[in-house]
């Protein structure tokens, strides 16, 4: 996919959730912004940060952020797609549970994902 929303050059925000690391939340699975790097947390996640990401920038294009996935997600056209080499690191680090972070994921967990 060549689109002219991504930005190869832009590294990822961090390793959580930009929206749950500053309000002590947690996620299930992180996606990565393709245009800014936000990284949010994804939409069977508690929050759906990712996705509220591209409904406030309108950045349309966000990346698996999980070790061993390399697809791109078009929120316009709902399609999955395949896409370029983004600025390192690709993923959340290998230490970094899923769900995470493991210091506040409460018990009942599975119970608040949607
Ligand atoms: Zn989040
Ligand atoms: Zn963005």
């Amino acid at each position: 996919m060549v689109d002219a929303t991504i930005d190869k050059s832009v590294p990822p925000s961090g390793p959580g959730c930009v929206e749950c690391e500053r309000s002590g939340g947690w996620w299930y699975h992180l996606r990565r912004c393709a245009t800014c790097g936000h990284v949010g947390c994804c939409d069977t996640s508690p929050s759906q940060h990712a996705t509220a990401h591209w409904k406030a920038t309108g950045h349309p294009i966000m990346r698996t952020y999980e070790p061993g996935e390399n697809w791109f997600w078009d929120y316009r056209s709902r399609e999955a797609q395949r896409g370029p080499h983004l600025a390192d690191p690709q993923h959340h680090p290998m230490t970094q549970t899923v769900p995470g972070p493991a210091d506040r994921v409460p018990a009942d967990w599975q119970s608040h994902l949607h």
